[in-house]
């Protein structure tokens, strides 16, 4: 490990690399004890109508409540559960608080689909397909309430095998939405059949439209792909008034963002639904 020094710089470069590895494994660690002690956590953000502001739905969003006090975001620690095999745990975790958040909405009369996301990996690994629709299955909810949502690029990986998964889904009646879309490199070829009910336009148009022309076309041209083959398409990371102005003119309907709310925890969030049913 230590590597000769000299006063060489690389020598400064090892020692870095050295140090973030045991962050990495230390990250891991405390990842692996936060999901034995209910640590993670979902929050959920709202999914609203445009031009009324009514919720239409949720999506659900990991959160990790550090034991130091610090609220972690999963940009942080996906990474690290997608390559040190700890995902489908997670993911898994996340999709029953799901059910269950989705259960105690429907008995107090808020009927709305819930999304989670899913790792690639998740779909890739063998049998948790299966479990995944045994743990729906034994909610008893309509699976009209609940939404698959993967990501674009990891949808595209070994695309044969998730599309046969997603399709399956879909012919149950559930939700599938394509998360990022536009960022991901879809091939024409696959957005014919794409395995999808919902196509999720990225908060990076959404962010530069009225700013970019080639923003205020894409996010134009995703719209039509949505009419042409009968994709529900949502716009993510609404912030502004004027995304949301141009977003109704392009002819959106629905829309997800801090404009309308943040991710709440989910009493606040089944009350946010009730003020805007
Ligand atoms: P995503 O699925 O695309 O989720 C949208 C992200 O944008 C969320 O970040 C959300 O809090 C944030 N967001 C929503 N509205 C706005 C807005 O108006 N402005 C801005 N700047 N951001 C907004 P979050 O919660 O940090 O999640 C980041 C990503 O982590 C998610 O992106 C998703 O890919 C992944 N993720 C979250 N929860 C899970 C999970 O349970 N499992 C897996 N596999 N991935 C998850
Ligand atoms: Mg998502
Ligand atoms: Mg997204
Ligand atoms: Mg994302």
């Amino acid at each position: 490990v230590a590597a000769k020094r000299n006063g060489q710089p690389a020598a400064e470069y090892d020692h870095t690399q050295e140090q973030q590895m045991r962050n990495r494994y230390g990250l891991l660690n405390e990842l692996r004890q936060a999901l034995q002690s209910q640590a993670l956590q979902i929050v959920l953000q709202p999914k609203v109508e445009l031009v009324s502001g009514q919720a239409v739905g949720f999506e659900a969003l990991v959160r990790w409540q550090h034991p130091d006090g610090r609220v972690i975001t999963p940009d942080t620690f996906i990474p690290v559960a997608e390559t040190a095999g700890l995902i489908s745990k997670l993911d898994m975790n996340v999709l029953q608080q799901t059910l269950s958040v989705c259960r105690d909405f429907l008995q107090q009369g808020v009927a709305l689909p819930i999304s989670f996301n899913t790792s690639s990996i998740d779909l890739l690994q063998p049998g948790y397909f299966d479990e995944m629709l045994a743990v729906i299955r034994q909610s008893g909810l309509p699976l009209e309430l609940l939404e698959l949502e993967v990501t674009e690029s990891q949808a595209m990986v070994e695309y044969r095998s998730i599309a046969h998964q997603l399709r399956t889904l879909i012919a149950l009646g559930m939700g599938v939405s394509i998360d990022d879309f536009g960022t991901g490199y879809s091939s024409l070829a696959h957005i014919t059949d794409l395995a999808a009910s919902v196509l999720k336009i990225d908060r990076t148009f959404i962010s530069r439209l009225g700013e970019s022309d080639d923003a205020n076309h894409i996010v134009d041209m995703i719209l039509r792909l949505g009419d042409r083959f009968g994709f529900q398409v949502i716009a993510e990371g609404v912030e502004t008034e004027q995304q949301r102005q141009l977003l109704i003119e392009k002819g959106c309907r629905y829309a997800q963002g801090y404009l309308f709310s943040r991710p709440l925890p989910p009493e606040q969030a089944l009350a946010w639904a009730q003020a805007h049913a």
